[in-house]
């Protein structure tokens, strides 16, 4: 007869998180939600998170990121590319304003 064969220890959380990348101020770095480990898309040296998965629409534009914290292994769905898209179309259409220095008449 075998005792006490696999009871809580074997029961593995799927720790899964999702973050709105709309919500988020700055460069679109952010704290996992787990640990509080800084993860930030500049950051490419791999050391704090990994991309395990991303997901294009039909025109290859980014529309989710599963990236997963080195740290304490959380799973996290990074969405909104499309609306930080949208927004920064919208800075460049307002950024065209050139600034004439008039010459003195
Ligand atoms: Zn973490």
């Amino acid at each position: 007869m075998l005792s006490g064969s696999c009871r809580k220890s074997c029961v593995v959380k799927n720790l899964f998180y999702r973050i709105d990348l709309t919500k988020i101020e700055g460069e679109g770095e952010f704290p996992c939600p787990s640990c509080g480990n800084i993860i930030s898309p500049e950051d490419e040296s791999n050391l704090n998170y990994e991309i395990i998965d991303v997901k294009t629409d039909s025109q290859g534009r980014l529309k989710e990121l599963l990236i997963i914290c080195k740290r304490c292994g959380s799973k996290i769905y990074l969405e909104g590319f499309e609306l930080l898209d949208e927004l920064e179309n919208l800075k460049e259409s307002e950024g065209i304003e050139e600034e004439t220095e008039g010459s003195p008449i």
